[in-house]
């Protein structure tokens, strides 16, 4: 506690960390609170669960006061993320009496505006304040405090104008606090048209490498889906999230798991909100222990108690791993990221093993039960390809929806991969960039 007190956080918020029982400040809350409350704009790199809605939460807990109209803006890429801020940012201003309302697409506009009349602080997606401000059912010349939150992910999202447009309905007077898992030039940019002299804080990942294993199966495709089943029936574990590329292969899998008994749910930017909130409320309870997903449905979601992270198909960038392995080894917890490696992922693997301070060790492929999957064929507009293609026009974008759904079976070909090590292979993926020397593994 002494150590939050040293922060010079008020009264009211030390109680709650106190009734939170959290025993000293995460390394983003020691070195950004101080800025925060002392009014600087900030730009911080921060990974998911790193304790950055402490941070902000404080700069609008000491600015914002009841029944003064909107005076905190939290911008965040998804509804999830939205929620999760507003549940959070409710639990620390409870001795403020702050009204904090969600505000984001896919659920009808009028109770938001209701809700706006009264709101002391938004947290919201772009696209729906941006529709709420060109409608003048929002206010924001009261804002104080305008935070970002994964800026990084809503410039991807294609967000960039959306963002912009509401910075300018913001007072020029005002606090800007911008949280980013990476800082490039495309958030130094939007530093230096909309920040005023930024103070820079950056924070290493919050995941403990002690405490997280990172594996690699390179696997023929056809195993795959055998690989994973005989994971998750062999490995003892807590919750567990298998990551997808696409909405077409988040389906293939959920829907096969379930062929073969095990308790999964896909969850994607394709299913409705309330199916997508319902999910993710019996994933926290531990209802369902096998949420496979895109990046995108669950992107800064802080989910406790996951034990392993798979990857079923490898992310694009190193990045983008760091941050998927990121939701296991938390808050000094043991966790495993495993990652099934077959030649359409040799690419992206290459690209994720670029980061040389990832330790990602191989183990042989064991022998497995081959099992039929159910084809899950031409949904979202993507490939009907065999375990789902991996292409970027199924890419899970985080909007729209999925409608009709063809089916076929197939048996998945190839026999046993026992013992297979990558070394040597034809089949092998590369580190190191096409100009450079390039490593076999
Ligand atoms: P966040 O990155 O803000 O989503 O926080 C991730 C999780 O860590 C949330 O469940 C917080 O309640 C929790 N948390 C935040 N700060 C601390 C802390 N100093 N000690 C322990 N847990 C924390």
């Amino acid at each position: 506690m002494e150590q939050f007190e040293k922060l010079k956080l008020s009264k009211g918020i030390l109680q709650v960390i106190q009734e939170l029982r959290f025993e000293a400040p995460s390394e983003i809350q020691e070195k950004t609170i101080p800025l925060i409350i002392e009014g600087r704009d900030v730009i911080a790199s921060s990974a998911t669960g790193s304790g950055k809605t402490l941070a902000f939460g404080s700069g609008i807990i000491e600015r914002a006061k009841p029944g003064e109209g909107i005076q905190a803006l939290v911008l965040t890429p998804t509804r999830e993320l939205a929620e999760q801020n507003a549940r959070s940012l409710n639990v620390f201003s409870r001795n403020y009496g702050l009204n904090i309302k969600e505000i984001y697409g896919g659920v009808p506009m009028n109770p938001q505006i209701r809700n706006l009349r009264s709101a002391d602080v938004v947290v919201g997606t772009p696209g729906r304040i941006l529709d709420h401000l060109r409608n003048n059912t929002i206010n924001l010349r009261k804002v104080k405090v305008l935070v970002l939150d994964e800026a990084d992910r809503m410039l991807e999202m294609g967000f960039i104008n959306d963002v912009e447009q509401i910075i300018n309905a913001c007072p020029k007077e005002r606090q800007t606090l911008l949280f980013s898992a990476t800082i490039d030039r495309d958030i130094e940019v939007i530093g230096s048209r909309y920040m005023k002299n930024p103070a820079r804080v950056e924070v290493k990942s919050y995941v403990d490498p002690s405490k997280l294993k990172q594996f690699f199966y390179d696997v023929p495709q056809s195993m795959k889906f055998s690989l994973l089943v005989h994971l998750l029936k062999s490995e003892k574990e807590g919750l567990v999230m298998v990551f997808c590329n696409t909405r077409i292969n988040t389906d293939f899998v959920a829907n096969n798991l379930k062929r073969q008994g095990i308790n999964a749910m896909a969850i994607h930017g394709g299913l409705a909100q309330n199916n997508r909130n319902r999910i993710m409320k019996d994933f926290h309870a531990g209802e369902v222990l096998i949420l496979v997903c895109t990046d995108v449905a669950t992107r800064g979601l802080d989910v406790k108690n996951v034990s392993h992270v798979y990857n079923y198909d490898t992310p694009m960038t190193a990045k983008e791993y760091i941050h998927r392995i990121g939701r296991t080894a938390r808050a000094g917890k043991e966790g495993v990221a495993i990652s099934l490696v077959s030649s359409r992922d040799y690419e992206n693997f290459g690209n994720v093993c670029n980061d040389e301070s990832l330790k990602i060790e191989n183990v042989p492929v064991p022998e497995v039960e081959n099992l039929m999957v159910e084809i899950v064929k031409r949904r979202y507009g993507g490939r009907g390809n065999f375990n789902g293609g991996g292409s970027d026009r199924n890419r899970d974008s985080g909007r729209g929806n999925g409608r009709s759904n063809s089916r076929g079976f197939a048996r998945t070909s190839g026999g046993s991969s026992r013992g297979r090590t990558s070394g040597g292979s034809s089949r092998g993926f590369s580190r190191g960039r096409s100009d450079g020397p390039r490593r076999r593994y």
